[in-house]
């Protein structure tokens, strides 16, 4: 359930219309509802508690890394999970205290272990030997024992997109689960390193809890073998990955996929790591763009929007599906059309969707991207040097940007020219050409 419906013939979100946010905003803007939100994080957050499972909820802050997203999850009580240190840093700078952030990834430098071993962060995700090595070095460097848990690759098929699969033998994340015995004798032996728990993370848009079933039955089998051989293994990263509908998919509800989880891990009697991020924020947002050309073709029509696929790259990316919707809502009995939504970069893989019905969209009308929130503004780029764009944050009838457009200087003013490009070879540095700029 979301915060974006029509309300006499307008798209709002929660109370705002969105030709409202289009006025002061400007187009193409992210727009995210707080009251999805924290629906979303609440309706998870219960149900592992309905399942009677003692679980923190680490958001994976890539799936939307907006400052005020993440201070408002964590607020709710989340905590965060990361795969960068500028994550970390983020997280720590929307309030998010150290001891709940996990620190994930399949491949962190020294630098970044080092910060995050200073920050004193909750948990480290260690995903290969190589990583202990250095890790164990690092944390003993600082005199600390970092506590940590290894990411197992369970070799279950996720079922999802190849692009979002990461629970095979064949994908490069974790540690095979024939080799975690293994690796958790090396770990206990290592000094600066306590391996405390086990993590899992087997894909993303998960619409089946069959995979999940069978990762959580051999993370529980793992526990039982490392605490037989003497680990002291204390809780389970369980990770994300839970689907949301982007169109006709009927992925499982947080309570079945609590109670399937508690069904497996309960009897290891310990507390337990979530890390969701697509199914807080996925369709707690909406990209909201502006028709600049109606191009009638042959066969079929396109329409050209003022969001391109650096903007949304999901589904040049992915395939992946957005619904899309006139902010003035058509008449019911519109007829519909194919029309090949595109964006105007300079790429065929620059289209939205393609023959997708669609009531009659002017030139100069508005259009909202449904299940934008996630895995949208944190993927844009400035290919063909196009502003990133806003983010804006609604809460009831008011709104903030929470993120301004980029301008057009910090988009060129982080190139510069070397001096011995300029031409009056006099060698002194010169400032590049702004725009608007004297001189
Ligand atoms: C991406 C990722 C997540 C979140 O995945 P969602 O599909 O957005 O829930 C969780 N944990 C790890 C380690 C990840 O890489």
């Amino acid at each position: 359930m979301n915060h974006f419906e029509y309300r006499n013939g307008v798209l709002h979100a929660e109370d705002v219309p969105l030709t409202r946010i289009a006025e002061e905003v400007g187009t193409p803007a992210y727009v995210y509802s707080r009251a999805t939100l924290t629906r979303h994080y609440t309706v998870f957050a219960d149900a592992f508690a309905k399942a009677g499972l003692d679980a923190t909820i680490c958001y994976a802050v890539k799936a939307n890394s907006n400052l005020a997203v993440i201070a408002l999850l964590g607020r709710l009580g989340a905590g965060a999970d990361v795969v960068s240190e500028g994550e970390l840093r983020r997280a720590l700078a929307a309030g998010i205290p150290p001891e709940r952030i996990v620190f994930s990834g399949v491949g962190k430098t020294e630098s970044e272990l080092r910060f995050a071993l200073e920050t004193g962060i909750h948990e480290i995700n260690v995903e290969s030997e190589s990583e202990l090595h250095l890790l164990s070095k690092v944390a003993s460097g600082l005199g600390q024992v970092a506590e940590i848990a290894i990411r197992i690759n369970p070799d279950v098929d996720a079922k999802t997109h190849e692009k979002i699969s990461t629970g095979k033998k064949e994908n490069k994340f974790g540690i095979d689960i024939d080799k975690a015995d293994a690796i958790y004798a090396l770990a206990a032996s290592l000094p600066g390193i306590k391996p405390v728990s086990v993590a899992v993370h087997i894909g993303s848009q998960l619409t089946d809890l069959e995979p999940y079933r069978q990762a959580f039955r051999r993370v529980a089998d793992l526990v039982d073998r490392l605490r037989a051989a003497g680990h002291g293994i204390v809780r389970v990263d369980l990770g994300g990955g839970l689907g949301i509908p982007y169109d006709t998919e009927e992925p499982p509800l947080p309570d079945a996929y609590a109670a399937m989880a508690a069904s497996e891990i309960a009897r290891l009697n310990c507390p337990v790591m979530l890390e969701p991020g697509r199914m807080i924020v996925g369709n707690a947002g909406i990209l909201l763009s502006r028709a600049l050309v109606v191009k009638p073709g042959e066969t079929k029509h396109f329409l050209v929007l003022d969001a391109a696929m650096n903007d949304l790259i999901r589904p040049a990316l992915y395939n992946g599906h957005h619904g899309i919707r006139p902010v003035a809502e058509a008449a019911a009995d519109a007829a519909l059309q194919p029309v090949d939504v595109v964006g105007p970069i300079c790429e065929s893989g620059d289209t939205f969707a393609k023959g997708r019905m669609l009531p009659p969209i002017a030139e100069g009308d508005l259009v909202a991207f449904g299940s934008a929130g996630a895995y949208g503004a944190v993927m844009a780029s400035t290919y063909n040097s196009r502003l990133l764009v806003p983010e804006v944050m609604v809460d009831g009838d008011r709104f903030d940007v929470v993120r301004a457009r980029q301008t057009y200087d910090a988009l060129i003013g982080m190139d510069s020219i070397p001096d011995w490009l300029h031409t009056d070879g006099s060698g002194e540095t010169r400032e590049p050409r702004r725009i608007g700029a004297t001189g």
